[in-house]
């Protein structure tokens, strides 16, 4: 048995530190690394790296396992214009015949350093993380692992780093990097170690601005936005005091924190795909324009921040350690991504509530549509939520996902949040409301304050630190969830919080929400698939169905559109109008639909009527899930 102060004596040995700015006995010699962003909206990023070099072979490396994203997804591909030059002369150079990410040299005698030209490409359509959609005319979120070579061999803590930026004239610019000097389109950032570049992106914009949250609490916080417009900089004194609380609540629940300063870097675009990225003192969350303004924008997106700031505790300070590599060439574990990624999903959900981001009834609607969700995957048959995150590089890269419910998804997010919800509700059942999971990570990710660094952990140091808050068979009960092949979704964690997932025919406001911002009619619960209803030719095309459900039953198939329902040419409102009415009738809903140019009918016996998940209040249980929303630091709503 381990006491929490012998576990931080045992794994101190073990701390990956993130260098600081400048170590003071370091001698290892600088890289200059300047990027030119002034094409940036053009979606070229310029760079010249100028690296110390000794005669003889050098290979250099592109990130390729980048941090956060679980994923040997680094965009090799978009690196263009590679030249090397060195006392005036060009180099040449050769890919690795079996790793795309790794560039041979041959350095000559009398030669000390090598300079690099290329440039990073950034799409303008598409998803992907660091990799998606970065710039347009008004905004660019630079992720240094895009535009940064180097070399192989050395752990990605001891290279040092000196990084400069140009801008577009008149663009300001955000960043956790400490700026050393600047000028009016130029700036100057301290030198930082590759690991801490990597993990402190830039977002630059026209229309920039940086508002300071809970200037009670120290270390600072800043929320910085850039827009394509200045109107969308706005936003409202509500929100804005959510997302102080949100910071308070954070410390609050942890009891530390592990960063000098943090900095949210938020772009407002809906040029960007929609996700976020973790830093231990930043995140770069991109999200549609109206995020603030726009009610189901404000639905869908409210815990977004929190997410990412739940980061800097869960998965950068504490990692798990098959994810803690020396550099962003070595492949990453991700069978714990059930912890990194789900325990966040459950906290940020969670504290998102808390800090009053969203009320108690929007939290239960998002988590009974989640359960409902992931009760409704036949892929749970075939394989168990471990082996969701196994095979996270994948998942992560499916694009369009025809019978997602067949293969499942990234379920290691949301499932997690359903299992951590239940581990939390399971100690406050058990310690009588005296304990929490809000204990098991002050022990785990809190004191003592520190700077950025990594302390790797395995499952066993989350048993053990569990068993410390309550004593509780939890190798069996993640053994039972994770590991094991479940039909069922695990609703243990709503039953003991005193609530049951229900289904009837009034809309959930969660999935109103995704319905309206993503264009779809969403009958999952009720004929069994998704519908798009955007204008054009995607109108009617069935975007997803779930097998051994009525849809599924009739034939019908993603990617085939619906032509007419009931004899009528299709609309959301007919579609909705025909299972609304096929309740009062015997016969069933006929369809025609298009499959590539090929069109049949489909006659669905569905009499149904629409369906929807909610959680229902069980009055015969304590309301421990309330209670697990409730914030620390009490504040009038
Ligand atoms: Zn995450």
């Amino acid at each position: 048995m381990r006491l929490p102060g012998s576990t931080q004596l045992i794994l101190a040995a073990s701390f990956l530190w993130v260098a600081p700015p400048v170590p003071a006995q370091s001698v290892a010699p600088v890289i200059r690394l300047s990027v030119d962003l002034r094409e940036a909206p053009r979606r070229i990023f310029h760079a010249r790296l100028i690296l110390p070099a000794r005669p003889g072979p050098l290979t250099l490396l592109y990130p390729e396992w980048i941090p956060g994203e679980h994923a040997p997804d680094g965009p090799v591909s978009e690196l263009v214009g590679l030249r090397f030059t060195a006392a005036g002369k060009t180099l040449p150079w050769r890919r690795d015949d079996l790793n795309q990410y790794m560039f041979h040299l041959d350095i000559p005698e009398g030669i000390t350093s090598v300079e690099a030209n290329y440039d990073y490409l950034s799409p303008a359509l598409g998803e992907g993380f660091s990799a998606g959609p970065s710039a347009d005319s008004f905004i660019a979120a630079l992720e240094w692992n895009l535009v940064v070579l180097y070399p192989a061999g050395q752990p990605s803590d001891s290279l040092l780093y000196q990084a400069s930026l140009r801008l577009p004239q008149g663009w300001k610019f955000a960043s956790a990097l400490t700026a050393t000097s600047q000028g009016e389109d130029h700036v100057d950032f301290a030198p930082a170690s590759l690991t801490a570049l990597v993990d402190s992106p830039v977002l630059a914009g026209q229309y920039l601005r940086s508002i300071n949250l809970a200037p009670d609490v120290t270390p600072p916080h800043r929320l910085n936005i850039a827009a394509d417009n200045v109107a969308t900089l706005e936003m409202p004194d509500d929100q804005l005091a959510g997302y102080s609380r949100l910071v308070r609540e954070e410390g609050a629940l942890f009891g530390a924190r592990h960063y000098n300063h943090y900095d949210f870097l938020l772009s407002l675009t809906n040029n960007f795909h929609a996700n976020g990225l973790e830093h231990p003192q930043s995140s770069d969350e991109r999200a549609p324009e109206h995020m603030f303004s726009n009610p189901e924008q404000v639905l869908l997106y409210n815990s977004l921040l929190a997410h990412e700031f739940t980061h800097s505790w869960n998965g950068k300070y504490r990692r798990p350690a098959g994810l803690a590599t020396a550099d962003f060439n070595q492949p990453m574990k991700d069978d714990l991504l059930w912890i990194y990624e789900g325990l966040t999903q459950y906290i940020g959900e969670m504290i998102s509530a808390r800090s009053g981001l969203r009320t108690a009834d929007d939290y239960r609607e998002a988590l009974a549509y989640t359960a409902a969700l992931l009760d409704h995957r036949p892929g749970r048959t075939w394989r168990s939520l471990e082996d969701t995150s196994l095979s996270a590089p994948a998942l992560y890269n499916e694009g369009t996902r025809n019978w997602s419910s067949w293969r499942r998804s990234t379920d290691f997010y949301d499932e997690g949040w359903l299992i951590w919800l239940e581990a939390d509700m399971i100690i406050r059942q058990q310690s009588h409301g005296q304990r929490s999971l809000d204990d098991f990570c002050r022990r785990f990710y809190g004191a003592p304050d520190s700077g950025p660094r990594v302390l790797p952990y395995t499952i066993e140091d989350v048993v053990t630190a569990l068993n410390e808050i309550l004593p509780y068979d939890w190798r069996n009960f993640f053994e039972s969830r994770v590991y094991q092949i479940n039909e069922h979704a695990p609703l243990g964690g709503i039953e003991n919080g005193g609530w049951r997932l229900i289904y009837n025919g009034t809309p959930n406001a969660q999935i109103h929400a995704r319905e309206d911002v993503t264009a779809r009619a969403d009958y999952n619960f009720s004929l069994g698939m998704s519908v798009e209803t955007g204008a054009g030719e995607k109108n009617g095309r069935i975007s997803d169905v779930i097998p051994g459900t009525p849809a599924a039953d009739a034939g019908l198939a993603p990617a085939m559109r619906i032509v007419s329902v009931n004899g009528r040419a299709f609309t959301p409102a007919v579609l909705r109008e025909a299972v609304d009415s096929a309740q009062k009738s015997t016969k069933p809903i006929q369809m025609t639909a298009d499959n590539a140019g090929v069109g049949r009918s489909f006659d669905i016996p569905y009499h149904g009527g629409e369906r929807y998940p909610h959680l229902e209040r069980n009055a015969g249980q304590p309301d421990f899930l309330d209670q697990s929303l409730q914030p620390l630091i009490p504040f009038k709503p």
